[in-house]
């Protein structure tokens, strides 16, 4: 009837607006694509989006460092020690099996096949050890310089172990070559923030206040202030976020090239990726969602819905966090306790659609140079590239340049990522939209699983409460 459309009309009306406001864009965009806009014109063209990305990104740094405080200050030590564990847990889980679809994906379908000569190893670069890079992720743990990490992604360490220094240089070769002035993250550069570093100093930070009993009352309450406040500008942003995503995806699609160079090996590696970011997407993660909590995950995923466009129009999971709050606690109704702290800790180290998609493209980079991978090899790739995805921010196409360490690690040569560059933008996109996924499904789960330290804690509140009375 007229009034069970209307009532739904309004329940889902911020997501038919957004779902709209894509087909607009696209629409907008190929009938723009004939009259050949400029550079210039797109950048134009495309800055109500801009705008999108800059609030949101705006947000990030004081809506992770609140939340997470928050988060872990309004849990007993012990409750977040369990609740931490079965977030490891599952995105450890979730990680490797999509590392390992990527690299069955690739071996199966072999988008390389019909390559250049053999590889000549120039031996230029230095191979890294993976020891190496499990020491840097771990050293950014830890930013000597806090107000630093706030501006820096990671800082280089004078001890470093060469591994930093081939990730520049390579990034020196790939700034030559990079035709669009898409936000290359370059490692020590102002380009977003040491997430990392604040997630663990953030988690330590809100453990210790927590446990400061009523000394430690009025910074809780100022954090917790804080996060209140941010989710109320999130709010307000959310009305501007379907013109936003409008534009940034008109823009992308002004800008790309003629869809006619994904022909041949390129097209091949394009499907390639998303087949397997489908299957972890569609297949993996709802069922491992529905196993663990017998709920339908579909509803749970029509609850994200505009998590995952804003994903897939500003391809940085960091920027997309504020929506996803957003959708989990008002739409999917997870506890915010459970949101606080899962959800900032997965938009910065639980990647699945990067992993899978860096162990995907070192392999295929592998076939185009006709070099045989044996096995040993193809473990350190994996391992390398969890650890890539771990390390790389939630920002657009930060997974092609941790890509270097994976390279790297099997002696494979990193100017070849050049080879793939034309369609990142595109695949970024798509894996950016699998990350945010993995984070939300991984939130209901984690709460899930943690209800009878939710509900206990509730028990005590409420009886406090009663005592004070
Ligand atoms: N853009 C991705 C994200 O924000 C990271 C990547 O480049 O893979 O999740």
């Amino acid at each position: 009837t007229a009034e069970s459309a209307k009532s739904f009309f309004r329940r889902n009306a911020f997501v038919l607006f957004t779902i709209a406001a894509v087909l607009l864009g696209i629409i907008l965009a190929f009938s723009l694509r004939p009259y050949q806009l400029t550079y210039r014109q797109i950048k134009y063209f495309s800055f109500p989006g801009e705008l999108l990305m800059r609030m949101l990104q705006m947000l990030v740094l004081p809506l992770i460092v609140s939340s997470l405080i928050t988060g872990m200050a309004s849990l007993d030590g012990r409750a977040s020690g369990k609740m931490g564990m079965r977030a490891v847990v599952y995105y450890m889980v979730t990680t490797i099996i999509a590392v390992f679809i990527g690299i069955l994906m690739v071996i199966i379908i072999h988008p390389g096949k019909g390559s250049k000569d053999k590889l000549h190893r120039e031996g230029r670069i230095e191979q890294v050890q993976t020891t190496d890079a499990f020491m840097d992720l771990v050293r950014n743990m830890f930013p000597p310089n806090l107000v630093e990490a706030c501006f820096k992604q990671i800082s280089v360490p004078e001890n470093s172990t060469g591994i930093l220094e081939n990730v520049t240089h390579a990034l020196g070769t790939l700034s030559e070559v990079l035709t669009f002035e898409e936000v290359i993250p370059i490692p020590g550069s102002a380009n977003g923030v040491n997430a990392l570093g604040l997630v663990v100093f953030s988690m330590c930070f809100g453990l210790v206040i927590g446990s400061m009993k009523q000394k430690g009352r009025a910074l809780r309450e100022f954090f917790n202030c804080l996060n209140e406040a941010i989710m109320r500008l999130v709010a307000i942003i959310i009305w501007y976020a379907p013109v936003g995503i409008m534009f940034l995806i008109a823009g992308k699609i002004l800008e790309m090239d003629d869809l006619a160079v994904m022909g041949g090996q390129l097209g091949m590696y394009t499907l390639t990726v998303i087949v397997g970011l489908l299957i972890h997407a569609l297949c993996i993660l709802p069922l491992l969602y529905f196993i663990v909590t017998h709920r339908n995950p579909w509803v749970f995923i029509a609850g994200l819905l505009q998590a995952l466009i804003t994903a897939l129009g500003t391809s940085s999971s960091s920027a997309t966090l504020p929506i996803t709050f957003r959708c989990l606690e008002e739409n999917n109704g997870v506890d915010r306790r459970i949101t606080r702290f899962v959800l900032p800790v997965g938009a910065t180290i639980n990647m699945d659609g990067t992993a899978l998609y860096e162990a995907l493209a070192a392999i295929f980079i592998a076939q185009v140079n006709n070099y045989e991978l044996d096995f040993g090899q193809i473990i350190t790739i994996s391992i390398t590239a969890t650890a890539a995805s771990i390390g790389a921010a939630g920002i657009p196409q930060a997974g092609l340049v941790t890509m270097v360490i994976v390279l790297t690690s099997v002696g494979l040569p990193t100017e070849d990522i050049t080879l793939i560059i034309a369609v990142d933008w595109f695949l970024d996109r798509l894996r950016t939209t699998t990350n945010v996924l993995g984070d939300s499904l991984g939130a209901g789960i984690v709460e899930h699983l943690s209800r009878r330290e939710l509900d206990a804690q509730d028990c005590e509140l409420g009886n406090s409460v009663t005592e004070e009375k």
